[in-house]
């Protein structure tokens, strides 16, 4: 029960957090003062450049990716759910906690229903992404939710942070004092990390720097690290092999989505087009549920029952170009409607 005020403290504390530094969309309230993250709704909707690249967007889409374009091409992108529901004024809904998921055979997801974690088991230990809200967590999730699946925590060897928010940074602390595994970040989250620490919420140390097309080997397994400022300055993604059925795919792992500025569009474009779609990437995953392809409804069948037959998030790295293509347009789009906005 304390532990779910507590957790539902932090993600109201984690949104306003967000709103203040990011001017967060007020969804439905239209009108200037949004900040500089996002365009009103007026302005991306009279905007005709921006709508020339929804058009684009929906192009692309065809009528297999229609749903992913529309959700997309709007003033926000997709949202966290828990924010959409703020935004309305509605009332939260309450965080679950899951059972540990399997979603690749090599892929665990470990948390909630709005924010997780991810595990990959290496033949030589394991790389973990993100570290959930708090010490808590990562002992009563992270670690037991490893132990539960058969794994063990002490042989964490990594720890990759996709940005510097306190739901992905709040176990890294301990994790960092318990395990002893490197830790990975984008240089500018690193600053904010540690210089935001407060008495209850403590940093870790400072460690290695994430830089654009790091590769981290452990053991038979390789990932590809990119930079995709956005939605903070150290916003990372990550490429990773996921295994299925006795094949190797490429999953796209993106901690943000938001391309607000003309340098932020040209990282992704860089990450997408040179990275993602060079290592035939076929699904994006995020931290939080609901946002890219792994929807959690979805999530949790796959945990009930693993798909004995074709992955239902592996696009294919035809179609999965595609989705990325129409990622990249919506983003343009709002883009466009900011610039407008910006030189009136
Ligand atoms: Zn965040």
């Amino acid at each position: 029960m304390l532990k779910k005020s507590f957790v539902l403290i932090i993600m109201a504390a984690c949104a306003t957090a967000v709103a203040q530094s990011q001017g967060a969309p007020q969804a439905g309230r239209g009108g200037r003062g949004q900040g500089d993250q996002f365009p009103a709704a007026k302005q991306f909707a009279e905007s005709k450049q921006a709508q020339q690249h929804v058009a684009a967007a929906m192009k692309i889409a065809g009528t297999d990716l229609a749903g992913e374009a529309r959700a997309f091409c709007t003033p926000t992108g997709p949202q966290r759910p828990a924010l959409v529901r703020q935004a309305a004024g509605q009332a939260p809904e309450p965080d679950r906690l899951l059972e540990p998921i399997r979603l690749f055979e090599n892929l665990y997801y470990l948390g909630f229903s709005d924010v997780g974690a991810w595990a990959i088991p290496t033949s030589d230990g394991i790389i973990l992404f993100d570290a959930l809200n708090s010490g808590n967590e990562a002992r009563d999730v992270l670690a037991a939710g490893l132990k539960k699946v058969g794994l063990d925590p002490a042989q964490i060897k990594y720890v990759i942070v996709g940005h510097g928010h306190n739901d992905h940074t709040g176990g890294g602390a301990y994790l960092q004092n318990t395990y002893r595994p490197r830790i990975l970040m984008g240089a500018p989250d690193w600053t904010t990390h540690v210089a935001n620490q407060r008495p209850d919420r403590p940093a870790m140390k400072r460690d290695a720097d994430v830089t654009d097309r790091q590769t981290v080997t452990l053991g038979d397994t390789t990932v590809t690290l990119a930079l995709t400022p956005g939605h903070t300055p150290g916003t990372i993604a990550m490429l990773l092999p996921v295994k299925h059925r006795g094949r190797t795919h490429t999953a796209l792992l993106l901690s943000g989505t938001q391309m607000p500025t003309r340098a932020s569009l040209a990282a992704f474009e860089h990450v997408f087009n040179d990275l993602a779609k060079k290592q035939n990437a076929e699904t994006a995953l995020s931290s939080h549920p609901d946002i890219l392809v792994n929807k959690l409804p979805m999530m949790e069948a796959i945990g009930r029952q693993y798909p004995a037959g074709p992955h239902p998030f592996l696009y294919g790295p035809q179609r999965f170009a595609r989705y990325l293509d129409i990622v990249l347009e919506c983003g343009r789009a709002r883009l466009a409607a900011l610039e407008g906005s910006r030189a009136g």
